[in-house]
């Protein structure tokens, strides 16, 4: 199991044992009402732990990047908790306000109320008399919040629209944890979900607040200027590198930093493709133009301009107890691999290493570069164009490589690509520790 799903599933268990202490899904009589009325009581918790544990995630706290993996593992982490979030938020309205309606229509009927009504006093009495208020600002905050996270999955919305009102999720949760604070059952404030709602709750509202606030790029910014920039237009290519201020306190290869050109366009992620020298403070990147920022930046990046980087982020670090590793850059997924070859050049670590680079495309330029690189490195370099050579096959691999199977497997590129050299290498046995990946995708 990935600490991903551990996250996911420990969470979910932790909301579900605890709030069995208190209460139960097995209602005696079992009927739709008081069903109705444990079940939104166990979905609004879920929904709001999982809110909650999103945003918290939002904040990427370096402790728990580095617990999960890397910041990319972490915002795969960090959807599913918004998917699963719209669900239990989805069945909680729907059980509560849509019983209303079926009531309305006829098709289900309200139970009588049976004794007199029981006059409540104290914090109890207050809780109560705030109820009409949080459940109409938690309907409301459910509604928007619903659309923002169908619109952050919709892959159709543009990356720069979805990245503006994604953030607007922080101030809506703010009614929400409202909501569930005053809507839970009074009750169980005597049990430990009731003291665990309040601390996620107040968790979920202090990262909604920081993350309004700017944080952590405005904490972890650095400037930077650019030194030198080289185009290779037949890859649609160009690398640039970035002497970074003090701030910066170095990086391992494989790191990545959000780089920010244009402040209304925000900070976009790229791997480092350098090792760090304290002497020439100096970040390479190289980027591919596959998309509308990537395409403007291109022209836009002159020398002596500055840039803000944040970071670094990531936990694709090349650290494991192989003697062999093989490594394998799709396309533009080279990247983290030169830095690795950058550090190898100045410290070797004894290994034996096989890159693989698939690519569509060929700079004689760019390739002379990367032989350079993999020569004073010490790695076997097979380049692969997918045009004239065909598809880079798991089969290649494990005729290249001679131990193969007691060898490391780090990735970078496509996703398809990633998930059938993986499923390939699972079936021959090598076990999912020794298979690494990095996502260049966070949404
Ligand atoms: C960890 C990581 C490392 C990366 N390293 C490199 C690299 O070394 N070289 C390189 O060329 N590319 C790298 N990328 C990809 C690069 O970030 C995107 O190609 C770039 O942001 C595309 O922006 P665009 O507006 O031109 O394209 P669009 O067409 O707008 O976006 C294409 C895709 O890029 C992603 N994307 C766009 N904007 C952002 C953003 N602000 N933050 C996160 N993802 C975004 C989205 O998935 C989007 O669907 C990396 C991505 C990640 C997540």
């Amino acid at each position: 199991m990935t600490r991903i799903s551990m996250f996911f599933w420990g969470l979910i268990g932790l909301v579900t044992g605890s709030w069995l202490l208190s209460d139960s899904l097995w209602v005696s009589p079992f009927a739709y009402f008081p069903f109705r009325h444990v079940f939104v009581q166990y979905s609004g918790l879920l929904a709001v732990f999982m809110m909650s544990a999103a945003l918290v995630l939002a904040l990427r706290l370096r402790t728990l990047e580095r617990w999960l993996g890397g910041l990319d593992k972490m915002y795969r982490l960090h959807k599913w908790l918004g998917i699963g979030a719209l669900v239990m938020a989805t069945l909680h309205w729907w059980w509560a306000q849509g019983t209303k309606w079926m009531v309305g229509w006829g098709w289900l009927d309200k139970p009588v109320r049976q004794g007199a009504k029981q006059e409540l006093a104290g914090l109890e009495a207050w809780f109560r008399g705030q109820r009409g208020l949080a459940e109409t600002l938690g309907e409301w905050a459910f509604y928007i919040a619903a659309l923002l996270i169908i619109l952050a999955l919709v892959r159709a919305v543009p990356y720069h629209l979805f990245r503006k009102t994604h953030k607007l999720l922080a101030i809506v949760f703010l009614p929400l944890a409202w909501h569930s604070l005053i809507l839970m059952e009074f009750r169980y404030w005597t049990g430990p979900i009731g003291w665990l709602t309040l601390i996620v709750t107040v968790a979920g509202s202090v990262a909604a607040v920081l993350l309004l606030m700017g944080w952590p790029a405005r904490a972890r910014r650095v400037t930077g200027e650019i030194v030198s920039i080289i185009h290779y237009p037949e890859l649609r290519v160009f690398e640039c590198s970035v002497r970074v201020g003090e701030g910066w306190q170095g990086h391992k290869a494989g790191q990545f930093a959000f780089v920010t050109s244009n402040e209304s366009e925000g900070a976009h992620p790229y791997t480092i493709a350098s090792g760090w020298d304290p002497g020439s403070r100096s970040l390479k990147f190289v980027v591919k133009e596959l998309g509308d920022h990537t395409r403007r930046v291109s022209r836009s990046l002159h020398e002596g301009m500055k840039v803000a980087l944040e970071g670094p982020y990531g936990g694709f670090d090349f650290e494991d107890d192989c003697r062999t590793q093989i490594w394998v850059g799709g396309g533009i997924g080279i990247t983290p691999f030169i830095a690795r070859m950058n550090v190898l050049a100045r410290k070797p670590d004894g290994r034996n290493v096989y890159l693989f680079h698939a690519t569509p495309d060929i700079s004689e330029r760019a390739l002379n570069k990367l032989r350079a690189d993999a020569e004073s490195a010490g790695v076997n370099l097979v380049v692969r164009c997918s045009k004239t050579d065909g598809r880079l096959t798991p089969q290649d691999i494990r005729d290249a490589v001679p131990d193969w199977s007691q060898s490391s497997l780090w990735f970078c590129g496509p996703v398809a690509m990633a998930n059938s050299l993986f499923s390939q290498f699972r079936k021959w046995g090598v076990p999912n520790r020794r298979l690494h990946r990095e996502f260049f995708d966070m949404r």
